[in-house]
């Protein structure tokens, strides 16, 4: 079946998506991106099931329902051309206006951990910047990301748009990468994934928006509703088995409210084990990786709990959503991003113990942190030191992004380059008109 967009090499990739945005230029206006983006959004939500099923198929991770709700999430609350902002200045000496242009082609790096999501909501964020993108895709999830990538095109061409807007060549790999970031027309790239592909980007020599790892912390202290903390916590630390960049990894618990605590999560569905199957859950979920440090290992990251835990020799009959345990402050599952339901809770001996190991386990990747706090003053104390990106009082980490909050949704979270939760604002040149010396009218 032919697949709109798909090349069989980066450069061609890169020449068609060229052609295509300097059509999205000169021919159409910002009205038309609009009537692209409501089609790209009704055409992927007619798909939703299908896309869902394949980047599960595909990827082998996650939770087929959450899945759902996840990439309706990345569509539905994802920004489009309302958010390109506009500046003016007038006075008698003239009107100056600030407006905001393409970069051109971009170049665009997407996770196997979430591959629907990040090829559409990038999609539909760079089209409202009037760019177009070329995406190379993790090869783990390159059939998933050909269909979002279809689809996508096939939506703005039903609607008289240019075809081309979204590209990526069939076979990704790093080869393909470094023909994309070479490209000469290819002024911005956006990177969403892990630490590696951070730092090959930054070596481009062009600009880069770059979304990477994170470790979210979550502290709980004894100011709060403990049954509503732990329903939260369930309920958005075991969303796709953990998938999420932005989903709660260790909680840091107050000591006197710690076994109340436990006892709430264990009310609400999670299956707590004790320190020694704790340890043999650890040991099988996180590997030596280069330089001394850990890493999740790729063989339990995203999978369902029981898997896990049977793979640990942990017996089990049903299929819980999340493991708890108690763990050491110094356990390397506290300071891995697991990107699976097994979360490890440290008992700390009070709020300022709590602060100081959430703030070590974050590793400064500036991501993510939540606090389950009614008190405002330890809520901004936290807030002041962690200084993640993304930092959420009293819900789960999801509640920025709209699901349980309020908030816009973007795949992509830039935390070291700064941009934070992306949109087509993050993806456009500024540019300055002046109209100098007329403009007596104003006053
Ligand atoms: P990954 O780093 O293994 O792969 C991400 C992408 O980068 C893939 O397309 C992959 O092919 C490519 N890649 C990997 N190593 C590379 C290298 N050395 N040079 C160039 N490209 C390279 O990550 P993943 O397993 O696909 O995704 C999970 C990671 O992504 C987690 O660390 C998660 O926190 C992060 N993530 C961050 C955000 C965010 O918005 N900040 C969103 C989703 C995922």
């Amino acid at each position: 079946m032919e697949q709109l967009g798909v090349f069989e090499t980066a450069t061609e990739a890169c020449v068609a998506a060229t052609v295509a945005q300097k059509e999205l230029v000169l021919k159409y206006t910002l009205e038309d991106r609009d009537r692209f983006i409501g089609n790209i959004r009704k055409n992927i939500i007619g798909n939703m099931e299908m896309l869902a099923e394949m980047e599960f198929d595909e990827t082998g991770y996650g939770r087929l329902e959450d899945k759902l709700a996840k990439n309706t999430g990345a569509v539905m609350l994802s920004q489009g051309t309302e958010a390109i902002p506009q500046n003016m200045y007038a006075s008698d000496k003239g009107l100056t206006v600030e407006y905001y242009a393409p970069f051109g082609v971009v170049g665009a790096v997407t996770p196997v951990t979430n591959p629907v999501a990040t090829v559409v909501g990038n999609g539909i964020a760079n089209v409202a910047a009037g760019n177009a993108i070329v995406f190379n895709a993790h090869p783990s999830a390159k059939k998933t990301s050909a269909r979002a990538v279809h689809l996508i095109n096939k939506a703005v061409i039903e609607v008289g748009g240019p075809g081309n807007l979204f590209t990526m060549p069939a076979e990704p790999t790093l080869d393909s990468l470094n023909e994309i970031m070479a490209y000469p027309s290819v002024k911005l790239l956006i990177g969403t994934g892990g630490p590696g592909m951070v730092k090959t980007l930054m070596c481009s020599g062009k600009k880069v928006i770059a979304a990477g790892a994170g470790n979210p912390p979550s502290i709980i202290d004894e100011t709060v509703d403990l049954a509503k903390a732990a329903a939260g916590i369930y309920e958005s630390a075991s969303f796709d088995n953990n998938l999420l960049c932005i989903a709660e990894k260790e909680l840091f618990v107050v000591d006197t409210i710690f076994d109340e605590f436990m006892k709430r999560l264990e009310s609400v569905g999670a299956y707590r084990v004790n320190t020694e199957e704790g340890k043999r859950l650890t040991d099988i979920c996180v590997v030596k990786a280069s330089g001394g440090s850990y890493a999740a290992n790729k063989k339990y990251v995203g999978k369902c709990a029981n898997i896990i835990l049977k793979a640990a020799g942990i017996k089990i009959n049903n299929d819980p959503r999340m493991v708890i345990f108690e763990a050491q402050n110094d356990d390397k599952l506290v300071h891995t991003e697991q990107m699976m339901p097994i979360i490890p809770v440290v008992r700390c001996k009070n709020f300022e113990e709590a602060v100081e190991r959430a703030v070590a386990a974050e590793h400064d990747c500036k991501h993510s942190a939540s606090i389950w706090s009614n008190d405002i003053n330890r809520v901004t104390a936290f807030g002041k030191v962690i200084n993640t990106t993304i930092f959420v009082q009293n819900g789960g980490t999801m509640a920025a992004f709209g699901i349980g909050g309020t908030g816009t949704n973007a795949p992509t979270i830039a935390t070291p380059t700064g941009e934070g939760v992306t949109g087509p604002q993050s993806f456009v040149r500024r540019r300055r008109f002046c109209m100098a010396g007329g403009g007596n009218y104003l006053l």
